[in-house]
């Protein structure tokens, strides 16, 4: 074998196509039963939802847009109309809505980045400096939470975890329209078109991807006691006891199952610089729980932004508390009866920890507090919800680089540094989403981690002549 490719989420999928085309023998271990890690589709209501990855963001440079758009495989948003309602049921203003987080953007985008001071700093101080956000005093804080919770800022147990300023500028953004969607099919799409089972399932390329293979172990270094120094290949072991060998590999779990796991997984341990970065960098815990009504309720296409008062928070018990965190119910494309409610951070760790049915109780709590008075609510049929930070082999939604990010200068660039032997022939390389270097907490970043990675290894290949 050439290449094992350790895990198979969208850039192991990416790479395993790379190496393939370039004519090198490459097998693909999954720990899970499915593969597509983050990304997840499934049936749900009268067609599929996306627990994970939902949009592919962006045109320009964006590899998932450049790689499905030709195919015809992505759908444009109707225009959404934005809905801000208050914790006891009260609507604002939309236009004022729109002028405050206006201004809480207009105060991030112009603060000086080159430091290591986080969002959440930014905002927290623009309130008390804005004059515009000073002069709106207790609603400005119900849209600092919200702006805190939906962009994901994090630092809420830890400040110095709180998303930086820096990192921000350093992930860029692909230009044109932001939320594509499957028309239907879900983001699982992707995978179907890099394999090539879409459009025609009969050309499915022919590559070993083994499931439910654990990777427990790699043993890369040849210099080591009781390891032949003439063999250079890797030993991988999976949790079944499996083993399997390769001239290189591509590990491209995510940064949390780094941050778990690197002591076992890695022999011998990785590089002191290489785990700083792993512990310097940030996974943010995201919630999706999806909400089947008998009939829509609301407009075919918006987004209710939910804002929270102090005081309707005491209306929830401590074991309600994550209800008070979910900040923003959001139409979802080709399912007229399904609204997606989002919740961030320890909201989405408490989500997780409630039973399906206590969710759906959940859920119709916050309806009957906060909707129904502006809104003729109708029953709910069903719900479905994601649990990506209870999960081992995520962890969370996507990385981030914080504020000891910055300190100790860890980026996906040193992340992605690979292992390399003394003939400079990279051992061990890592890919995922969050070693893309401008485009980290992305599917496209996560392809595009997986193709670099794959170009990498085939590359070396050809130039040390390895056969
Ligand atoms: C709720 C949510 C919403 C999101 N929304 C969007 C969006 O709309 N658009 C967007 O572009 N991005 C979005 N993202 C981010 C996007 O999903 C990720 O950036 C991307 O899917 C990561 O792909 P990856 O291949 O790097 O990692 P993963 O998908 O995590 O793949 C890693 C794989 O490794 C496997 N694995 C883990 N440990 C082991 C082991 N020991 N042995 C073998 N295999 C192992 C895992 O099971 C997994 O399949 C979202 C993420 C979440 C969770």
């Amino acid at each position: 074998m050439d290449v094992v490719v350790i895990g198979c989420g969208a850039s192991g999928v990416a790479a395993i196509r790379r190496l393939h085309d370039a004519g090198l023998k490459v097998l693909g271990l999954e720990a899970a039963d499915r593969i597509g890690g983050r990304i997840c589709t499934v049936p749900f209501a009268s067609g599929t939802v996306d627990i994970g990855a939902a949009w592919c963001h962006g045109e320009k440079d964006n590899v998932v847009f450049e790689i499905t758009n030709p195919l015809d495989l992505l759908g444009r948003q109707d225009p959404f109309e934005n809905i801000y309602v208050l914790s006891n049921g009260d609507l604002v203003d939309r236009e004022k809505g729109a002028t405050i987080i206006g201004a809480l953007n207009d105060e991030v985008a112009k603060a000086d980045k080159n430091n290591s001071n986080s969002i959440s700093e930014c905002v927290r101080k623009a309130a008390k400096s804005n004059e515009l956000l000073k002069n709106n005093g207790q609603l400005t804080a119900t849209f600092v939470e919200w702006f805190e919770r939906s962009n994901h800022v994090g630092g809420q147990r830890d400040p110095r975890r709180g998303k930086s300023l820096k990192g921000l500028e350093e992930c860029w953004p692909c230009a044109g329209e932001v939320f594509l969607n499957w028309k239907g099919r879900g983001y699982k799409t992707i995978l179907d078109v890099l394999l090539s089972i879409y459009p025609d399932p009969s050309k499915e390329i022919p590559v070993p991807i083994l499931l439910n293979k654990e990777v427990e172990s790699i043993r890369w270094g040849t210099n080591q006691p009781g390891l032949d120094s003439n063999n250079p290949l890797v030993h991988v072991k999976c949790t079944d006891g499996s083993l399997y060998s390769a001239k290189s590999v591509i590990v491209t779990v995510s940064v949390g199952v780094l941050q778990e796991r690197h002591n076992t997984l890695f022999n011998p341990s990785l590089p002191e610089e290489k785990i700083n970065t792993i512990n310097n960098l940030q996974l943010a815990v995201l919630g999706k729980i999806y909400i089947e009504f008998e009939r829509p309720w609301f407009p075919k296409t918006a987004n209710f932004t939910v804002l929270w008062r102090e005081e309707d928070k005491s209306k929830f018990s401590a074991d309600e508390k994550w209800i008070t965190e979910i900040y923003g119910l959001w139409t979802v494309d080709h399912q007229p009866n399904v609204l997606l409610a989002w919740t961030y951070g320890n909201g989405t760790e408490l989500m997780e920890k409630v039973s399906l049915e206590g969710v759906k109780d959940g859920i119709q709590k916050l309806l009957n507090v906060v909707f129904k008075k502006q809104f003729d609510v109708t029953p709910i049929k069903s719900v479905i919800r994601s649990q990506w930070a209870s999960n081992p082999l995520a962890r969370g939604a996507y990385s981030y680089r914080c504020v000891a990010s910055e300190e100790n200068r860890s980026s996906a660039i040193l992340l992605s540094e690979p292992l390399y032997r003394t003939n400079k022939f990279p051992v061990v390389c890592f890919g995922g989403e969050a070693t893309s270097h401008h485009r980290h907490n992305s599917v496209h970043g996560a392809v595009e981690a997986g193709f670099r990675e794959a170009d990498r290894l085939i590359e070396s290949f050809k130039r040390l002549d390895i056969k």
